[in-house]
C-alpha cells in the first residue's frame, strides 16, 4: 500500500516574510519561485485532463478568473496586492496567479479535488489544557512537493503562521491573537462571480477575534464558501459552514468539533450540490468523529495517529491516490498538520502522514 507513498526526507521549507503585503508577496514569490511555476504548470495539466468534462482551455480560464479579481480588489485590496507581489517575486503572470487562486470558481468545482479533515478539541479534552487543532489536506499529487509554510509578520495585521503550496494565498493556519483556521471544501449550488473563496480566508488570518474572523468568511459578495474550522485560544470551537449566500454555525459545545467536505447543517444541505458524490467525505466524518470521542484526553500524539488512520482505504482519513490516471479521482493527503494553538506551534507532517515525519514550526511574535 506504501509504494507509490511519496518520502520526503527533509522537512517543508519555511519561508520568513515581513513587510506591506505586496513586500511579503515578492518575498513567498522570491523563496518559492519553483513551487509557485510548478503549481501554474500543475495547473495547465489539470484542465488539460478535465477538458472533456469541463470545455475549458487555460486562455477561457483567464478569462474567467479576471471576473472575480475586481470583487477581491474592492472588498480586500490588500491581498490583491499580496498576490501581485508573489506574481512579480516568482516572475509568472498576475493572470496565471489568479487562475490558480481562483481554480474552484473558474471550474466551478466540478472537479471535486479538495478532500480535507478536520478537527480540533479544546482544554476539556487534552491531556495538557492545550487546544489543539488537526487537518489533511487533500488535493492531486502534483502539487505535493510545492508545500511551504509561512512565518508572517505583516505591517499592519497580526503575525501569522500558515501552511500553503506553490501560488496559492495562506489561509490554512493561525494568527498571534490566538484564531486558528482550517478550512474544507463544500459544494454549494448557489456559487456566483464574486471574491475567490481564497481570498476571503486569508482575510480570517488577519482576524483579532471570533467574530471579525466569521464576519470575514460572510463578507458580502463572496462567490461560494468553505466550511471553515475557527478555533480560538480560549477553546471556542466553531464550524461555520459557508456557500455564497447561506451559512450556519456549529457550536463544539462537549470540547470537539470535526469537519470534512460535506455540509452538517440542515440549511446548507438544502442547497448541496451532488450530496451522493460526497459518501467518502461522510465515512471519513464518522470515522473521525469517532475516534475523537474515544479518547477522553487528547494528546498531539492521538490526533496524528487520526490523522493516519486508513479505514476506508484509499478514500481513508489519510488519503492515497490510487489510480493516478483518473482525473477526478486522484487527489491525496499532501500534507497534514496538528496545531498546538496554546503554545504556538505547528507540527506538519509532509504527505501522507502514515509515511512522513512531523517537524515542529513555532510562532515567534
Ligand atoms: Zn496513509
Amino acid at each position: 500500500m506504501s509504494a507509490k507513498t511519496p518520502v520526503h526526507p527533509n522537512p517543508p521549507p519555511l519561508i520568513y516574510v515581513k513587510g506591506t503585503h505586496r513586500e511579503m508577496g515578492r518575498q513567498i514569490g522570491e523563496a518559492c519561485r519553483k513551487q509557485v511555476q510548478h503549481s501554474i504548470e500543475n495547473g495547465h495539466i489539470l484542465l488539460a485532463s478535465a477538458y472533456q468534462q469541463l470545455e475549458l482551455t487555460w486562455e477561457g480560464a483567464q478569462i474567467q478568473a479576471r471576473k472575480y479579481i475586481p470583487f477581491a480588489q474592492e472588498r480586500y485590496p490588500q491581498y490583491v496586492e499580496e498576490m501581485q507581489g508573489i506574481a512579480e517575486g516568482a516572475n509568472v503572470d498576475f493572470d496565471d496567479l489568479s487562475v490558480i487562486n481562483a481554480m474552484e470558481a473558474v471550474t466551478m468545482d466540478a472537479l471535486h479535488l479538495t478532500r480535507c479533515t478536520s478537527m480540533a478539541v479544546n482544554d476539556e479534552r487534552t491531556a495538557d489544557g492545550h487546544v489543539l487543532l488537526a487537518h489533511n489536506e487533500d488535493w492531486v499529487p502534483e502539487d505535493e512537493d510545492d508545500v511551504f509554510v509561512v512565518h508572517a509578520t505583516p505591517k499592519h495585521e497580526p503575525p501569522f503562521l500558515a501552511m500553503t503550496y506553490g501560488g496559492l494565498l495562506p489561509n490554512i493556519g493561525f494568527n498571534a491573537y490566538g484564531i486558528a483556521q482550517m478550512c474544507d471544501s463544500v459544494y454549494p449550488n448557489d456559487s456566483r462571480i464574486g471574491t475567490p473563496r481564497i481570498v476571503v480566508s486569508r482575510a480570517v488570518l488577519a482576524a483579532r477575534t471570533p467574530d471579525e474572523a466569521i464576519r470575514h468568511m460572510l463578507s458580502a459578495q463572496r462567490a461560494a464558501g468553505y466550511n471553515h474550522v475557527l478555533v480560538h485560544e480560549s477553546g471556542e470551537l466553531y464550524s461555520v459552514e459557508v456557500s455564497a449566500r447561506r451559512f450556519a454555525i456549529l457550536y463544539g459545545e462537549d470540547g470537539y468539533i470535526v469537519h470534512t467536505n460535506h455540509y452538517l447543517t440542515p440549511r446548507m444541505q438544502e442547497i448541496e450540490r451532488e450530496p451522493e458524490d460526497l459518501v467518502a467525505s461522510r465515512i471519513r466524518y464518522f470515522r473521525a468523529l469517532r475516534l475523537i470521542k474515544r479518547e477522553e484526553r487528547h494528546t498531539i500524539k492521538t490526533l496524528q495517529a487520526i490523522q493516519r488512520d486508513h479505514v476506508n482505504y484509499s478514500n481513508s482519513i489519510c488519503n492515497h491516490a490510487v489510480d493516478v490516471n483518473d482525473p477526478l479521482d486522484r487527489e491525496k493527503t499532501i500534507n497534514a498538520l496538528v496545531i498546538d494553538l496554546t503554545a504556538r506551534q505547528m507540527h506538519i507532517a509532509w504527505g501522507n502522514p502514515c509515511e512522513n515525519p512531523y517537524h515542529t514550526y513555532s510562532l515567534q511574535a
